[in-house]
């Protein structure tokens, strides 16, 4: 046997960075209610099932991708109406964009800079690419605070700020007047994530244009295709020629591309049921108000933040009826007693209300 052991060789040769980091979590969900990352609960009409099923039995899986996905990049930008010049840099997930721009962006010293409570890859993105990361905090209500995030935009000078537009876990929309302060303010590249866009009623795509250091980022995952891996960047040719160096050559599968396609000329059946996701949004944003001992935040995106005491006993009371949803008390001391869910079919809902409720008088 080797003297040496695997975890201490790990120890003395990985990056301290990476040492230090902890996973992304994502806990198990099997016979659970599923209402803990956001995903569209609905399945898809059965004729587009079997469309799906017959073009997955033809296509050519001992071949790579087609590496540019020109047939894929032309169906995002009709169904995303890009405006004239615009181009998409697609990522095998809109989380692979995030790493994608820090590694280009990372000159020595450079700085990420974000917001928080907001997505949390931010952060660790900048920690495993080594970048400097610059966390500003919202104000109480989880708005922007503009003056204290333009003051460290002015002292920092990040190579590149991210914007969750609709904000995750807070689920509001910032103001858009204050997200346009930032990107004129900004000396780097700025990237409205618009991963919730389906759900939201404002985007910064009809501004590309405008400002030079800008950059939509979108995902397909919320939108009913989080299985599939698909996100992509929005933005002017000239910035996403030079990223395209650094995507990997075939990021983005035969499948994916395919079942994606597929999707995206049926983009209505997807609209419709982010429609109904709104609409049942409303409703359990509504029955969560009524119960006294919750405090539930406005949401433009397809999940809810709610404040609630003894939210972890809440949580694992909830899963022990059945119910899975996220925890973010101890993630950020603005999310104390913080719980986020997404928002389900109304059976689900229903449930999730049901056991909630249960849960919170057995506590009390
Ligand atoms: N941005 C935001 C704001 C998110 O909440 C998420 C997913 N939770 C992502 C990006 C990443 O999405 P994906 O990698 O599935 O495209």
């Amino acid at each position: 046997m080797s003297p040496i052991s695997a975890s201490s060789l790990a120890g003395a040769l990985l990056r301290q960075e990476v040492l230090d980091l902890h996973a992304y979590h994502v806990p198990d969900s099997s016979g659970c209610i599923k209402l803990d990352a956001m995903e569209n609960p609905y399945p898809l009409p059965q004729a587009l099932r079997d469309e799906i099923a017959g073009a997955v039995a033809a296509a050519a899986i001992n071949r790579y991708p087609d590496p540019g996905a020109a047939a894929l990049r032309e169906k995002i930008r009709r169904v995303t109406g890009l405006p004239q010049g615009m181009e998409v840099l697609l990522g095998n997930g809109s989380d692979e964009l995030i790493q994608l721009l820090a590694m280009a962006a990372n000159k020595p010293g450079a700085t990420l800079l974000s917001v928080e409570p907001s997505f949390v890859m931010y952060k660790m993105i900048a920690a495993f690419t080594g970048m400097r990361y610059v966390g500003v905090p919202l104000a109480k209500d989880y708005s922007l605070d503009l003056t204290a995030t333009l003051a460290a935009i002015k002292r920092e000078q990040p190579a590149l700020v991210f914007l969750a537009y609709p904000n995750n876990p807070t689920g509001n929309l910032f103001a858009a007047e204050a997200v346009a302060q930032i990107i004129e303010a900004a000396p780097g590249l700025v990237v409205v994530d618009e991963a919730y866009y389906a759900f939201a009623s404002d985007s910064f795509i009809p501004q590309l244009a405008r400002y030079p250091n800008l950059l939509v980022m979108r995902t397909f995952s919320k939108l009913g295709m989080a299985g599939l891996r698909l996100g992509f960047l929005a933005g002017n040719t000239a910035w996403l020629e030079q990223l395209e160096k650094l995507r990997l050559p075939y990021n983005v599968g035969v499948l994916p591309q395919l079942v994606a396609g597929i999707l995206l000329d049926h983009h209505e059946v997807l609209l419709r049921q982010a429609e109904q996701i709104r609409q049942e949004r409303t409703r359990l944003y509504r029955q969560l108000e009524e119960i006294a001992a919750v405090r539930v935040y406005p949401s433009e995106a397809n999940f809810l933040l709610l404040r609630v005491a003894n939210a972890t006993a809440v949580f694992e009371g909830l899963k022990r009826r059945g119910v899975l949803i996220k925890n973010l008390n101890g993630g950020h001391p603005m999310l104390a007693d913080c719980l986020r869910v997404t928002v389900g079919t109304p059976d689900e809902n229903m449930k999730f209300i049901t056991a909630l409720k249960e849960t919170i008088i057995q506590l009390a």
